[in-house]
C-alpha cells in the first residue's frame, strides 16, 4: 500500500519538465543571457573550497551589506533561497489554518496560489484591469477578516503592468494595518519612472509595519541558478521569516556570489539598459504587428493571446525559440540579447503568423 499523501495536493499539477528543445533560444524564464561576472565567478569558486562547512544560516555578512545598500539596519533584512522561498515563508508566518486568507491579482506569479495552499491557507485570486494592471481598488475591497496576507507583484509577472507610488500609497492607506502586504519587486531594476512615480518598495517598508518588500538576485542580478532573495520589513517580521527558514538552505556560495554581485551593482545595473532598450523595440515591433501587448517596466513583454497562447507557443518553440505560454490566457516573452531577440521577432511578426494569432 502507498503512503498516505494529504488529499488535496491532487489539485496542485505534477512538475513536468518542459519538451526539450536541443539548440533553442530560451526566452521562457526571464533570466539574464550574461554568465555572472568575473568577480562573482571568483567569490564562486572560492567559497565552493569551504563546502564542508556548514554556511551562515543568517547571512550574515550579506544581510549587512544589504542593509548599508538600502539604508536600512540588518535587524530589518533576511535572506531567502530565492525570494520565491521567502514568499513561502511570509505565507507560513501569517497564516495558521484553512480560513485564512491571501489576497493577489490575477494573473500574477504563479507560485502565489500553490504556496498558499500548500501553506494550508485560502488563495483569492483578484482580476487584473482590462489593461492588465493590478486592480487596486479591487484588491482593497476584497480584504475581509481573514485576510492574512496580500501580494502585490509590481512591476507584475507575466504582464509587466507597475503600478506607481500614488497608486499604492492610497491602496496601503486603504489595508487595515493588521494584514501583510508584501510587495514582490522581483523586476524593480527594470523600471523605468521618475523618481516621483517610481514605487519603491523599500521606502514604505521603512515607515509601514505591515509592509515587507522581496527583491532577488536572480534577475537583473544574473544568478537565478544559486537562489538568493531578500526580503525587507520591520525586525517584527524579519524575526517571524527566521523562525521559519529552512536550515542553511542559502548556501555559502550563493552568499558569496550575491556579496560580490552587489559590489558589482553598477557594472550589472548597466546591464538592465541594454534590456531597456530591447524591451521597448520588441514591445514597438510586436505591437506594430497587431499583437496585443501592455506597456512592459520588466524584463519581459506580454503577448494577451488568449486561446492561442499554447499554439503559438508551440510554433515559436518550432521555429527555435523558446518562451512562456500560459494557456488560455497569454504569452511571457524575456528580453534577451538583440540576435535573440530578433530570431523571436522574425517568426512573430511573419505576416502569416502575425495573420493567425494577432489582433485575434
Ligand atoms: C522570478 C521571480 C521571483 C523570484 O525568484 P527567485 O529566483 O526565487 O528569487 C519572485 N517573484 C516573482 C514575481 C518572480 O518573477
Amino acid at each position: 500500500m502507498s503512503a498516505q499523501i494529504r488529499p488535496d495536493l491532487d489539485s496542485i499539477p505534477a512538475y513536468v519538465p518542459g519538451r526539450s528543445h536541443p539548440g533553442a533560444v530560451k526566452l521562457a524564464s526571464n533570466e539574464t543571457t550574461f554568465p555572472p561576472l568575473p568577480s562573482a565567478t571568483k567569490a564562486i569558486a572560492e567559497a565552493a573550497e569551504l563546502a564542508n562547512r556548514y554556511p551562515d544560516n543568517q547571512s550574515g555578512e550579506l544581510r549587512t551589506a544589504l542593509a548599508e545598500f538600502l539604508g536600512v539596519t540588518p535587524a530589518n533584512v533576511s535572506v531567502g533561497c530565492g525570494s520565491v522561498a521567502l514568499c513561502q515563508e511570509l505565507v507560513q508566518i501569517t497564516c495558521s489554518s484553512r480560513e485564512d486568507e491571501v489576497l493577489f491579482g490575477w494573473r500574477s506569479f504563479e507560485a502565489y496560489p500553490i504556496i498558499t495552499q500548500i501553506g494550508n491557507a485560502t488563495a483569492v485570486p483578484v482580476p487584473l484591469t482590462q489593461d492588465h494592471v493590478h486592480d487596486l481598488d479591487a484588491l482593497a475591497a476584497a480584504v475581509t477578516e481573514r485576510t492574512r496576507l496580500i501580494f502585490v507583484c509590481n512591476p507584475n509577472n507575466p504582464t509587466g503592468t507597475a503600478v506607481g507610488r500614488a497608486a499604492l500609497t492610497r491602496f496601503l492607506d486603504a489595508v487595515p494595518s493588521r494584514v501583510l502586504v508584501a510587495l514582490d519587486e522581483a523586476y524593480y531594476e527594470y523600471l523605468r519612472w521618475t523618481p516621483e512615480d517610481r514605487p519603491d518598495g523599500v521606502e514604505f517598508a521603512r515607515t509601514r509595519p505591515n509592509v515587507v518588500v522581496l527583491r532577488t538576485f536572480s534577475k537583473a542580478y544574473g544568478l537565478a541558478g544559486l537562489r538568493t532573495g531578500y526580503a525587507v520589513a520591520a525586525p517584527e517580521v524579519i524575526t517571524a521569516l527566521l523562525k521559519v527558514h529552512i536550515p542553511f538552505s542559502v548556501s555559502r556560495v550563493a552568499q558569496a556570489a550575491a556579496m560580490a554581485s552587489l559590489e558589482a551593482r553598477h557594472e550589472l545595473l548597466e546591464r538592465t539598459d541594454a534590456v531597456v532598450t530591447e524591451r521597448e523595440r520588441v514591445y514597438r515591433a510586436v505591437s506594430a504587428a497587431g499583437y496585443r501587448v501592455p506597456p512592459s517596466e520588466a524584463n519581459f513583454v506580454w503577448l494577451a493571446l488568449g486561446a492561442n497562447a499554447v499554439p503559438f507557443a508551440e510554433g515559436c518553440a518550432e521555429a527555435g525559440v523558446l518562451v512562456r505560454p500560459f494557456d488560455g490566457d497569454g504569452v511571457r516573452v524575456t528580453i534577451g540579447d538583440p540576435h535573440e531577440n530578433d530570431l523571436f521577432l522574425s517568426f512573430a511578426t511573419d505576416p502569416a503568423v502575425a495573420g493567425r494569432f494577432a489582433g485575434g
